[in-house]
């Protein structure tokens, strides 16, 4: 397909309100593109060049591109004297916009979508001497030959500033409808068939994590195809999540008997092993291998020349009172730089609690106990008593604590005992659960620590607009933030709160720097609110959230349903963190456990 082509479906994609619209215009470009065309076009909707944990972003700074417009234009003009690009762009307030109206593709129409991709790649992996020169020059002849309308969405691309709206689950809704395309006479029938694909293709994509491939895989092998994506050692498997319940008696209530595990309060790592080779890969699946370089060698060491995926979470330990530190000190190993000094200052300790791959095989699928006994066989239990760690002093892994219980008063005998250690609660496995890669349901359920009077958990919202602040706030230029929860099933984005505390000065000055480059001018079609901010943003920033309770709002939208007047909102909301950089806007909290949190309030509050 030639570049200029797709841009125009980019240009209609930009135009389009709703998911299920964009996930048709997209499904609409899937059919036109070869297999092997596939993957580019679906990283760069998404304004990547490769799946996240491939770490390839793009974000070139503003000089370097209108460094390359420039470049394009004295092609043009045979050397003649250029425009002041830098006024022009504060004019256009859009490096796209900048560049549609420069009209420098001359020789518009030559490229097509792989060539401007492989030209981007390069333009990326530049480093070094004269790198900057390279990636204007080759820029610059990319603007060249392609159409106005590419040379809009190609700046936006390099800047990192594409903002299509275009999620996963709408990747997922419009390779899914490349397999069903017309809805026939019988809908019924064809929604119940368009759900099996769907789930078929998001299987794969839990698997791989990586939509390109399996868009490939599907194109070319059709949905039979996707059975040879499997799980493999250097592709992060998606991760599996937890759902909540309020007490000992509901799990057991649910599970039967469970085990029981503490819910340590790192970060979770889950570490790929193939022969002498080690990965690392965080919770939304970037790769952190060199930050934590002792994970990696002892992993190495420990698993030798056997094949593994495992998960752990990585604490940071104190070695003179041979304990573990809190998450505040444990967060400061995730760093880019000086990480041998940093990791002699707070060494990590690996806590296992699963093992996805061993060997050569898939386990996923095997009964949580067994996988427990593989995992046992690899990283001892060391912890027999109170007084013990999970993991000795001289060593860096060890297996998670665990109980095996069908006693409700056993588990809450033993969360006080968890809470009391310092750590978040108890996360509850079924015995014979799988490993449900991508998911969150009752095969793992957490219990969290209870703040006395208010919500028991946090949530983590995507923030969409921001406000103006006043009095002494009008110093920072923002007062409050609009958040928002995620419904997985429309794509939207809907209101919960206006969270205007929680954060030092310097935070909020901080926020509003990265509010300010996300601003748009009108709410994203994605985007649902009865509150109008003073400025709107593209939902991509994820803060945690703590508030006294839930209650029901005409505000908000957040779980109203049609012919409702009211949804959900939280009631003095406080943001305990700032930007959480291991969550994407898609993995915020969902309307559904907002839903389920009202009704686990509602029973403690019948119960108290
Ligand atoms: P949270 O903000 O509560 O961590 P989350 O959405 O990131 O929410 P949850 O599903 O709530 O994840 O909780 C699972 C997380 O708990 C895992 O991602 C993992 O990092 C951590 N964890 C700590 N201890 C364990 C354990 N024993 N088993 C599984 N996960 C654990």
């Amino acid at each position: 397909m030639k570049f200029d082509l797709f841009s125009e479906y980019l240009s209609h994609m930009e135009g389009t309100s709703g998911r299920l619209e964009l996930a048709k215009q997209l499904s609409s470009l899937l059919s036109e593109l070869t297999p092997s065309e596939t993957p580019p076009a679906l990283y760069m909707v998404q304004g990547q060049l490769l799946p996240p944990f491939a770490g390839e972003p793009m974000g070139m700074a503003s000089r370097l591109l209108l460094k390359a417009m420039d470049r394009a234009l004295e092609k043009n003009e045979g050397g003649g004297g250029s425009p002041d690009l830098t006024a022009l762009l504060a004019e256009a307030g859009d490096p796209g916009i900048l560049a549609e109206r420069l009209g420098m593709g001359r020789e518009h129409g030559r490229l097509n979508l792989s060539e401007v991709y492989e030209s981007l790649l390069q333009i990326s992996r530049q480093s070094g001497s004269g790198s900057q020169e390279e990636k204007i020059s080759r820029l610059a002849s990319l603007f060249r030959a392609v159409s106005p309308l590419s040379s809009r969405y190609l700046a936006r691309f390099v800047m990192g500033r594409l903002r299509l709206g275009v999620g996963d689950s709408t990747i997922v809704d419009a390779l899914a409808r490349t397999v069903l395309r017309t809805p026939p006479e019988d809908e019924k029938g064809w929604k119940a068939e368009m759900k099996s694909v769907r789930q078929k293709v998001e299987g794969a994509y839990n698997l791989c994590s990586d939509l390109g491939r399996v868009g490939e895989v599907l194109r070319r092998d059709g949905l039979e195809g996707l059975g040879s994506i499997r799980p493999s050692v250097g592709y992060p498997i998606r991760m599996a999540l937890c759902e909540r319940l309020g007490s000992g008696a509901e799990i057991i209530e649910k599970l039967g008997r469970a085990a029981v595990e503490s819910k340590y309060d790192g970060f979770r790592c889950q570490i790929h092993c193939d022969g002498s080779h080690v990965r690392i890969f965080s919770r939304n699946l970037e790769e952190t291998t060199g930050m934590f370089p002792e994970l990696a060698r002892e992993a190495r060491r420990i698993l030798g020349h056997r094949s593994a995926i495992f998960e752990g979470e990585a604490l940071g330990y104190d070695g003179e009172n041979d304990s573990y530190h809190p998450f505040q000190v444990t967060i400061t190993r995730k760093r880019k730089h000086n990480i041998l000094e940093k990791s002699e200052e707070i060494p990590l300790k690996c806590l296992v609690f699963d093992v996805l791959f061993l060997d050569g095989e898939p386990v996923m699928d095997r009964p949580f106990s067994e996988r427990r006994r593989l995992l046992e066989g690899i990283f001892p239990v060391h912890r027999r008593t109170l007084s013990e760690r999970e993991v000795p002093p001289d060593q860096v892994f060890g297996a998670s604590r665990l109980i095996e219980t069908d006693d409700p008063h056993t588990i809450d005998l033993f969360f006080d005992e968890v809470v009391e250690e310092g750590f978040e609660g108890i996360i509850a496995k079924r015995l014979d659960g799988v490993y449900t890669a991508g998911s969150r349901n009752f095969n793992w359920i957490k219990l969290k620590r209870s703040y006395k009077g208010a919500l028991s958990d946090t949530v983590d919202l995507v923030l969409i607009g921001y406000y103006r602040g006043k009095g002494l706030r009008t110093r920072l230029g923002i007062g409050a933030v609009l958040g928002a929860v995620f419904d997985p099933v429309k794509g939207e984005y809907l209101s919960v709160a206006r969270i205007g505390s929680g954060l030092t000065e310097e935070k909020w000055k901080e926020l509003r720097e990265m509010l300010d480059d996300l601003r748009v001018p009108d709410p994203p079609s994605v985007v649902r609110s009865g509150l109008v901010p003073d400025f709107w943003v593209f939902p991509k920033i994820v803060v945690t959230v703590l508030a006294d309770e839930l209650t029901r709002s005409p505000v908000h939208l957040a779980g109203r349903e049609e012919g409702e007047e009211e949804g959900y909102a939280l009631r003095f909301p406080r943001m305990v963190s700032g930007p959480r950089a291991d969550k994407g806007p898609e993995e915020a909290t969902t309307v559904d456990e907002i839903r389920r949190l009202f009704d686990l309030q509602r029973q403690r509050s019948l119960r108290e």
